[in-house]
């Protein structure tokens, strides 16, 4: 039998050991220093679910999707100089006069769609790409269309840049869908649109489940949750007060 006496080389060794861990925490924290600002961000969704839910709002929301809000980087999403506001519960500038949505509407709209496990998505109006990544940390399978050409181009790299690479984001006016992957399980519109586009609806599986901002630009619009149910028949709920920049068009 052999005995390990404490001696200097062992005291040297659990030195040696205590100063690998401590880097090693140290660089999992450096690594995501915005970790707890995360969580934090995660709470206040919660409190404000709670507090405004009624009728079709969802006043508990579903634990997956809190957890992927956890997951996900939105500090990546935003402009360099803004990132230390990143997990503030309000939308931020992204240039070009658009916005990254305010967290907790990310949140809702992504409750909303209720997608089966593994389903197919179809997002209008990429912007930051931070709601296709938080679906994306869901395991749906995502498709985005945005039409600002360079902000599509930033939001495909910084999809690829944060793990979120497959991802497929195309530019163009999402007014008409994605026809050659329809159709969606879900479909959610992050501009404001005078109506539901009706491609989208034609792009929308039997049973599968629209989130869309309806009204005026630049007034405040209702954020409709639209059901296809398995007869095809549509039926429509409007669920709260938001205010969404306006679905543009193509010329
Ligand atoms: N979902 C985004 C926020 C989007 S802001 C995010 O998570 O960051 C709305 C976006 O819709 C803007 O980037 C705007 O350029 C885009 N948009 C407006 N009209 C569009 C259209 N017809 N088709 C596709 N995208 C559109």
């Amino acid at each position: 039998m052999r005995l390990v006496r404490p001696g200097a080389a062992n005291l040297r060794s659990l030195l040696a050991a205590a100063a690998t861990l401590f880097v090693v925490l140290a660089s999992a924290a450096a690594d995501d220093p915005y970790a707890p600002a995360r969580v934090e961000m995660v709470r206040t969704i919660e409190e404000i679910a709670n507090a405004a839910s009624g009728g079709a709002t969802p006043r508990v929301l579903d634990a997956r999707v809190l957890d992927a809000m956890r997951r996900v980087p939105r500090h990546d999403f935003v402009p360099a100089d803004l990132k230390d506001q990143a997990y503030e519960d309000r939308p931020l500038p992204i240039g070009y006069g658009q916005t990254i949505s305010q967290p907790y509407i990310v949140a809702l709209m992504t409750d909303l769609l209720r997608l089966p496990p593994g389903g197919r998505a179809l997002e209008i109006g990429t912007g930051s790409g931070y709601q296709a990544a938080v679906l994306a940390a869901l395991g749906y399978e995502v498709y985005t269309i945005e039409i600002v050409p360079a902000l599509a181009e930033q939001a495909a790299a910084r999809l690829v840049a944060t793990g979120f690479g497959a991802v497929e984001v195309r530019q163009g006016d999402g007014f008409f869908g994605w026809p050659d992957k329809a159709p969606f399980d879900g479909i959610v519109v992050t501009a404001a649109s005078p109506q539901i586009p009706p491609p989208l609806l034609e792009q929308l599986k039997p049973g599968g489940r629209m989130v869309i901002p309806v009204g005026a630009a630049f007034l405040v619009q209702q954020l409709m949750l639209v059901e296809k149910l398995p007869d095809g028949t549509i039926r429509t709920d409007a669920l709260l007060p938001v205010a969404f920049v306006p679905l543009t068009r193509q010329e």
